[in-house]
């Protein structure tokens, strides 16, 4: 079976006027996400099964608490406890019996109870959902980029990637496309990403100007967010909405 393609969703992130599509694609699916996690799926027994296993990581247990159920929220942090005590308790005599010597990873040297502590802060519900169907979108642009002039145009008057995105899309671009697409991708993808970061780093530097008393008086252009724009471009701070 074919898999799922989501041309409109990849579309319309390439439509929007931010500094990175893909962390814009990552957005809307937290967004949903968090709206599902906290909907009245939190009554399910099967999702709460889930939840209770995995719980959530900071980023989304932060956003949760944001969003203002805490009715939810409390009720999904308590039987997320209860579990967690359980699981605590099964490994408790355990503990402080992991093997010693070299490892090529610390968790591989860690006591069982150490390690389970480890995959939980390591697991998200929040995070499994949206990487899911994030892992399509970025699937779904590889097909619009092969095989739509019209998206190829988006692209190439977008405003570019942060770092974490070009990195993922220069690593996926050869599994996807074939060789010689895959080496005009990359190179297409990379000068965009250097134009739009030189507008930013450009735009950090007038910010920087306006604080000289000599320049109290010019205007902004289009500096007063862009040290924001640039902790979106370089510090993978996901695309979030100055105006929301
Ligand atoms: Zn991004
Ligand atoms: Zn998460």
């Amino acid at each position: 079976m074919k898999e799922q393609l989501y041309t409109i969703p990849v579309n319309e992130a390439f439509d929007k006027d931010c500094e990175c599509p893909v962390c814009a694609m990552y957005e809307s699916l937290e967004q949903g996400a968090l709206e599902f996690t906290l909907g009245p799926s939190y009554m399910e027994d099967d999702i709460r099964m889930v939840t209770d296993k995995v719980g959530f990581c900071d980023r989304h247990i932060e956003k949760m608490y944001e969003r203002g159920n805490r009715l939810g929220l409390a009720l999904m942090m308590k039987t997320h406890a209860d579990r967690t005590i359980n699981e605590v308790k099964k490994l408790a005599g355990s503990a402080g019996s992991g093997k010693t010597g070299l490892f090529k990873k610390s968790t591989d040297a860690a006591d069982p109870l150490a390690r389970y502590l480890q995959d939980l802060e390591d697991s998200c519900f929040v995070c499994d959902r949206i990487n899911n169907v994030f892992e399509r979108y970025l699937d779904t642009m590889f097909y619009l980029y092969h095989s739509d002039s019209a998206f190829q145009n988006k692209l190439k008057n977008s405003k570019g990637f942060c770092n974490r995105h070009l990195k993922d899309i220069l690593n996926r671009c050869r599994t996807k496309l074939d060789a010689k697409e895959a080496k005009d991708f990359a190179a297409l993808v990379t000068d965009i990403y250097i134009k739009n970061m030189e507008r930013v780093r450009d735009d950090l530097s007038w910010f920087i100007d306006k604080f000289d008393y000599r320049h109290q008086d010019d205007p902004w252009k289009d500096s007063k967010d862009a040290p924001q724009r640039m902790m979106m471009k370089q510090d993978s701070v996901f695309y979030e909405n100055p105006q929301n």
